[in-house]
């Protein structure tokens, strides 16, 4: 249920409603906007339905929330989220995210050289992973909390915040230590047991879609996150599965504005595993921030051609350098910033 405050409520009307309502067991969400002030409420609908909140002072109108997905969803806030990664990154504000690293952590000197050049590149967040989800168990399953480590080691020598991979619920603890953001892969999302594990714990949340997941079951997955209590979740389409096969995934440029209309949070995009080609990366990558993506993620490698895993998708870093020149004019058009 969503509470629109009249434009001249008081805090003591908003604080009237959050003791009536919090008395009866429901959980209060206050979001206050520019303009208004919007409570979204969480609990049994009959409770609500026995209480005439449009005649509290200061209520203007009393809404259901009709979306399967309630805390995620658009109405519930109002207004789009602004979500704290950590240093200065932020999703969701004028500025955008830009996430950049490799696919694997694969050793110290490396992962230092490259955090240096993405972030004098303008990105302002070192991605890697140090657990990764491979389709063959024979194939590198990444440095497991050795790379973990090194992140962490290499994100403070650089000045640069760090966002790594989760995919094991008993591992949330661990990587928490170690990362600023967790990476929710594309092949966990609906991994319950873990969104829960996440939600528990205090920092912030990058949820990749499912690779055929739809839209709707993606935004489920996020509510599964806050139901628990962690409101900073962004959202990373990185490609679904079609029957195209001249590319990896086909990234699904349509849900940046579905989402921007149906949720309040933060969503970016993953180029180079929507496409699974460096050559696509930048094209890509531009009709994204265009079409009004909070930042991006994209693999970096000094040399893609040994990389360990995702060498075909890795920017170089003059490239990653060159895109961000490009992605800073498409942002100003847009009315954003890198
Ligand atoms: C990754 O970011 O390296 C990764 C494995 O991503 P995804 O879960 O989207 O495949
Ligand atoms: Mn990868």
């Amino acid at each position: 249920m969503i509470i629109v405050l009249q434009s001249n409520a008081t805090e003591e009307n908003i604080r009237h409603i959050l003791e009536k309502t919090e008395a009866m067991g429901l959980r209060a969400n206050v979001s206050r906007g520019a303009e208004r002030t919007v409570i979204g409420l969480i609990g049994p609908e009959d409770k609500l339905q026995v209480v005439p909140l449009e005649v509290f002072p200061g209520v203007e109108r009393v809404m259901p929330v009709l979306a399967p997905y309630k805390l995620v969803s658009r109405e519930f806030k109002g207004m789009a989220s602004e979500v704290k990664l950590g240093g200065t990154a932020v999703a969701g504000g004028k500025r955008l995210v830009v996430m950049a690293g490799p696919c694997a952590i694969e050793g110290y000197d490396m992962l230092l050289s490259i955090a240096k050049k993405v972030k004098a590149a303008g990105a302002n967040m070192l991605r890697g992973g140090a657990f990764k989800p491979r389709t063959s168990p024979y194939d590198f399953q990444g440095m497991g909390e050795e790379g973990l480590k090194i992140l962490k080691a290499v994100g403070k020598e650089a000045g640069i915040a760090t966002v790594t991979e989760v995919m094991d619920p008993r591992d949330v603890e661990l990587v928490a230590g170690y990362a600023d953001m967790f990476q929710i892969g594309a092949r966990n999302m609906q991994n319950f047991s873990l969104l829960k594990e996440v939600g528990k714990a205090r920092k912030p949340v990058l949820l990749k879609r499912g690779i055929s997941s739809t839209i709707k079951e993606w935004l489920m997955s996020a509510e599964y996150i806050l139901a628990q209590g962690n409101y900073d979740v962004v959202l990373c389409e990185r490609g679904i599965r079609t029957f195209e096969t001249e590319t990896r995934n086909t990234l699904d440029i349509n849900a940046i504005p579905v989402v921007k209309q149906k949720s309040h949070l933060p969503i970016i995009i993953d180029p180079s595993h929507g496409t699974g080609k460096s050559s696509l990366v930048g094209s890509i990558a531009r009709a994204g921030v265009a079409a009004g993506a909070d930042g991006v993620l994209i693999e970096v490698h000094e040399s893609p051609e040994e990389a360990w895993s995702d060498g075909v998708q890795c920017l170089t870093c003059p490239q990653f350098a060159n895109l961000m020149e490009e992605l800073t004019a498409v942002a100003r058009a847009v009315g954003r910033e890198i």
